[in-house]
């Protein structure tokens, strides 16, 4: 399921260039244009969702390894340090690209929340 107006979507075809760290069969992990922290990686699902209301059950494995995808980023890239996990859902939340994705972030010490 594809949105041919979403620019996640275009980066998943490869229409729009992207630094792009992993990819499998159902998501897609990008380093973040503007990044926020020293480490920023997007993890992508494949999948055309707008946001984490559009989860069903059907989602269940997909939510599951994009968890799994972030554990291996964190051993890969961080050799295992620590991160922060970050997921707007909605534009007063800060969302701003309408194709759900999940912040992966790291630096020497993030601003606490
Ligand atoms: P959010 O505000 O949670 O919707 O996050 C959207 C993120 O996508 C922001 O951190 C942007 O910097 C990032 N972003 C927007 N366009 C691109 C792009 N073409 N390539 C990589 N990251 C992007
Ligand atoms: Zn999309």
């Amino acid at each position: 399921m594809t949105n041919g107006d979403c620019i996640f979507c275009k980066i998943i075809a490869k229409q729009i260039p992207s630094t792009i760290i992993h990819e499998d069969n159902d998501v897609i992990v990008i380093q973040d244009i503007a990044p926020k922290a020293s480490t920023h990686f997007l993890i992508i699902p494949k999948k055309h969702l707008k946001d984490l209301r559009e989860f069903s059950q059907a989602e269940r494995d997909l939510a599951a390894h994009m968890l799994f995808v972030a554990n291996e980023l964190s051993k890969k890239h961080l050799d295992g340090g620590d991160f922060r996990l970050m997921l707007n859902s909605g534009y007063n939340a800060g969302q701003r690209v309408f194709h759900m994705h999940m912040h992966f972030l790291a630096g020497k010490k993030l601003p606490e929340f």
